[in-house]
């Protein structure tokens, strides 16, 4: 049995096109009120995933509930348009020969009074009453994208499927917009699955980040885990730069020029990689503070010279070359930091925003 409680499940969702899988056995849940991303690269099969949720796409295997309804399995196969579901893509294109009110109104099926008391108060929320009698091309980009979402949600719709809806706009409307999306998602209790490739909208909108790559979900968690505690390199990798510092185990520990590091229950010989966003190192010019036993926090600072330093306006980026083995590591460091080219350094470390693996193949 399925809990009613989740507003759109898919269970071991795979769609197969010309004898591959695209989207591979995908499982997951959604609750009212909750927006979760389908995050990845072009090509994962995000997309496909969304077009089955909404039924314009049926899977090869697996089952679509919606509040605890199958509306896609063995059973039989609903159409979007029964699905209680509201649509938003990309290309949102409103009806142009109607006006806003008409537009919005479309989906409502009620009767005059109680369609334009809604179509009011969705407009108000996306901040546009009174532009009920103005026409789609009257309107801006950004205009346009909340009159799209206001008819979207205007059917009291369950669940909202979203595919990339803001990369339309331009990037100084985009957050309004978004901001301004998502309120009103909220403010309407609405279960939002949206796609994104891009891991800054992922972690603005998201309660829920669900990584994908290779048509499966390799990672989900609220954007804070998922940011802090990725799975593997490539789940790291995907929301920032990365330095990657090289090691081998021996007696169940690892030496790197910032010290050791327990691998316990790793074998003498496995290669192993540590991961570390640019932010969580930073130079120093003196070895300052850090006697003969430095606090684990901390690690040991390592000896190297800027190779090169730009100032990015609210931090500076200072690629580093390691005394120890040459390798250049990026190292992001607030406010003006521009030390010039053949400078000697110490390096550091928060060993506690590391991420350590086994070298994948
Ligand atoms: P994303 O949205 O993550 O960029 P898609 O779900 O659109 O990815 O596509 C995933 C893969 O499925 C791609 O390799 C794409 O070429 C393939 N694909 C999508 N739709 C079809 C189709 N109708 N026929 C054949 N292949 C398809
Ligand atoms: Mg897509």
């Amino acid at each position: 049995m399925s809990d009613p409680a989740y507003k759109l499940e898919l269970q071991d969702i795979s769609r197969v096109y010309d004898g591959q899988a695209v989207v591979d056995g995908l499982s997951l849940r959604l609750n009212a009120g909750e927006v979760t991303c389908l995050l990845g690269p072009s090509g994962c099969g995000k997309s496909t995933t969304l077009r089955i949720a909404a039924g314009v796409d049926k899977q090869t295997t697996g089952r679509v509930l919606i509040d605890g309804q199958s509306v896609s399995g063995h059973a039989g196969h609903m159409p979007p348009e029964a699905r209680n579901i509201g649509l938003m893509f990309q290309d949102f294109a409103l009806f142009p020969h109607l006006d806003v009110e008409r537009n919005v109104g479309f989906g409502i099926k009620s009767s005059r009074s109680s369609k334009k008391a809604r179509v009011k108060e969705l407009l108000q929320k996306v901040d546009l009453d009174g532009y009920q009698s103005k026409y789609p091309h009257q309107l801006s980009g950004g205009e346009q994208q909340r009159v799209a979402l206001a008819r979207a949600l205007a059917p009291k719709p369950q669940v909202m499927l979203m595919d990339e809806p803001f990369s339309g706009l331009d990037d100084r409307l985009r957050d309004d917009v978004r901001d301004a999306t998502l309120e009103l998602l909220k403010a309407e209790n609405t279960a939002v699955l949206m796609v994104t490739h891009e891991p800054e909208e992922a972690m603005r909108m998201a309660d829920q980040i669900a990584l994908m790559r290779n048509g499966k979900i390799v990672q989900a968690g609220a954007p804070y885990n998922i940011y802090n505690a990725p799975v593997d390199k490539a789940a790291a990798a995907f929301f920032s730069d990365v330095n990657v510092i090289k090691g081998l185990v021996k007696n169940a520990l690892t030496e790197t020029p910032f010290g050791q590091f327990l691998t316990p229950g790793m074998v003498d010989g496995t290669e192993v990689e540590i991961i570390i966003r640019p932010q969580h190192l930073k130079l120093d010019f003196d070895r300052k503070g850090r006697g003969p036993n430095p606090t684990v926090a901390e690690g040991v600072p390592a000896r190297g010279m800027v190779k090169r330093a730009r100032y990015l306006g609210h931090q500076s980026l200072v690629e580093f070359m390691m005394d120890y083995d040459q390798s250049v590591l990026k190292v992001l460091m607030p406010g003006v930091f521009l030390p010039k080219p053949d400078t000697p350094l110490w390096l550091s470390m928060r060993r506690d925003r590391c991420f350590l693996f086994k070298k994948s193949v």
